[in-house]
């Protein structure tokens, strides 16, 4: 829509004197407006915008003064620009009056048409800038609005679709939490049940409704544990596998107890402070069963294998010595060879025995105060003439400092005799095995490093893995024959076992250093564990030339006897 002309007031009681005025300032595109009087100029002014007005100041009943201080008064009008008209003489007195009331001109009658043209034209000229500003404005206000509304559109769009997200999300979250194959709570710092699935009240034979807000433990007394109040507690997290509910506390009509994995972790509460804990149950009863039963059959087998394998070694024993002289070399050969494969079984057969019974917990510890640097001499002095018939000098280093450990000393040998059989294995003729023991922080520890083939940084972790081993021909038969990955295995559970720490550094083609740790003997002694097998007969896997004395154990005096025997 075009913009409306811009209107002019016109105001004098004379209707000759608006003619003229009309006359002279006629213009197509100016509005002219007449007024008889004050009065009725007021009456426009206040219906329309005007340029300017041109005000009589002559007139009978309300005179121009009059009108403009009234025009003035007005917040519509109290910038419109006022042109007084008059005939009289005025002298500077009222032409002050004038101004003090808002004049911004003086025409005089009789008009020179050129000067009120112009005049009025300096006034239409700026209202038309100010119509002009005006008129941006409020367009440039229009799209500002215009813009700020496709903005908040926008925003409403995206905050709708991500609140759609995050239904979705909680959605799916909670259709996990609800049908997943494993009990889950949530629980506040207080052990207060504060959500859980069905699974979870399924595990322990409870109704979800009647479990929600109780006390956990007071609730399911079964997992009344202390390391899991106290995780909860302090807001840790814990896991654990295969934790066995005792029968007495669990209420699950199940006497042979049940077995879960179950983790705990601290969450964030709405003040992002930690202040309660997810907890996650798995029922792993069956798959510990079976392993259990697996386990109890592979302990079994080894222990009915062990009598004919140690009879067969006797009766070979026997053959060697009653018929040395009857039997060719060829036959005396295969005797000794029977025999190491003997050694070699049964070694792998004590092993499985003894790593049975740590797993168990039933392997008997005899504590006591022990000089590692005795049991380690001793053991150096035994494997040393099966090192030296591999072309490899072994070197031990033990300063004169202390080195007592509250330990086992059959079990710490076994660990010593394990590393330094592993290390002849694996190191070539022309090698180095350099033995370190040493006492510091509190701790004691022996360092066995070799010059051999070396350990792959991918095969570190699994070293320690149960049946873990690498089948490497490099060294001939003497690496691959006798490996069943069960040595490193079971020296990790008789070092856990004291409390002890043992690990591998290594770098295939330079050199392998296991180091085993123990605590300084500075510690009372732990109470003997009770017997639940006789231990085993320590074997070494490539014995010195003199023949060991492997016989079925009669009594735990009679093991310990022959460990001493076998090892002298
Ligand atoms: P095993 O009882 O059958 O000898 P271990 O558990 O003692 O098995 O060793 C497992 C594997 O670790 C071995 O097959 C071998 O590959 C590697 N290993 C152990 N000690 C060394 C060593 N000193 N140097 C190189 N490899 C070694």
């Amino acid at each position: 829509m075009a913009a409306a002309n811009p209107a002019i007031l016109l105001v004098d009681d004379q209707p000759a004197n608006l003619l003229s005025l009309k006359e002279i300032l006629r213009d197509p595109e100016l509005d002219l407006v007449t007024a008889r009087s004050g009065g009725e100029a007021l009456k426009l002014i206040l219906k329309q915008d005007f340029a300017v007005v041109l005000l009589d100041v002559n007139m009978p009943d309300m005179d121009g003064f009059e009108t403009a201080k009234l025009i003035r008064a007005r917040d519509r009008s109290k910038h419109l620009p006022i042109i007084f008209l008059t005939a009289m003489y005025t002298d500077d007195l009222s032409a002050a009056r004038g101004y003090s009331l808002g004049a911004v001109d003086y025409l005089f009658k009789p008009y020179v048409p050129e000067i009120l043209k112009s005049k009025v034209a300096v006034f239409v000229d700026l209202y038309n800038k100010t119509e002009e500003i005006r008129r941006q404005s409020i367009l440039m206000r229009e799209m500002e609005q215009r813009e700020y509304e496709t903005r908040l559109t926008e925003q409403r769009q995206r905050l709708e679709a991500q609140a759609m997200l995050m239904r979705e999300e909680h959605r799916i979250s909670r259709a996990i939490l609800e049908h997943a194959p494993i009990g889950i709570a949530r629980l506040d710092k207080s052990h207060t049940v504060l959500e859980i699935n069905e699974e979870f009240a399924r595990l322990f034979k409870k109704e979800r409704e009647w479990l929600l807000r109780k006390d956990l433990f007071a609730a399911i007394p079964c997992l009344q544990e202390d390391n899991i109040i106290q995780a909860l507690e302090q807001q840790q997290p814990f896991f654990t596998e295969g934790m066995k509910v005792h029968t007495e506390t669990n209420q699950l009509d199940d006497k042979a107890g049940r077995y879960f994995d179950l983790a705990l972790w601290p969450i964030e509460g709405r003040d992002m402070r930690m202040n309660g804990a997810v907890l996650l149950v798995v029922d792993v009863t069956e798959r510990t069963r079976l392993s259990q039963q697996r386990d109890d059959f592979v302990a079994t087998l080894a222990h009915d294998l062990q009598t004919p394998v140690i009879a067969s070694d006797r009766a070979l024993e026997l053959l060697q010595e009653t018929l040395q002289e009857k039997l060719s070399p060829e036959q005396l050969k295969l005797v000794s060879m029977l025999r190491d494969n003997n050694r070699t079984l049964l070694n792998m057969i004590q092993s499985l025995l003894e790593i049975y019974r740590y797993e168990a917990g039933a392997q008997p510890l005899y504590f006591d105060e022990v000089d590692l640097q005795v049991v380690v001499e001793t053991c150096v002095r035994d494997l040393h003439p099966i090192a030296e018939k591999h072309g490899i000098e072994m070197r031990l280093e033990v300063p004169a400092s202390t080195h007592k450990v509250v330990a086992d000393p059959v079990a710490v040998r076994r660990v010593v005799v394990n590393l330094l059989d592993n290390a002849i294995k694996y190191t070539p003729r022309g090698g180095r095995i350099d033995i370190i023991a040493q006492n510091m922080d509190g701790k004691v520890s022996l360092q066995i490093t070799d010059t051999g083939i070396g350990i792959s940084s991918d095969a570190l972790p699994r070293l320690f893995n149960r049946y873990w081993h690498r089948s490497d021909r490099n060294l001939g038969d003497r690496s691959h024959k006798q490996s069943c990955g069960l040595g490193l295995y079971l020296c990790k559970q008789i070092v856990d076992a004291h409390s002890g720490r043992i690990w591998c550094e290594s770098q295939p083609g330079r050199g392998s250093s296991f180091t085993i740790e123990f605590p300084c003997a500075a510690r009372s002694l732990p109470a003997v564990s009770p017997v639940a097998f006789l231990p085993a007969v320590i074997s070494i896997a490539d014995p010195p030339d003199g023949p060991i004395v492997i016989s079925p154990a009669e009594s735990e005096e009679d093991i310990r006897c022959q460990t001493k025997t076998s090892s002298a």
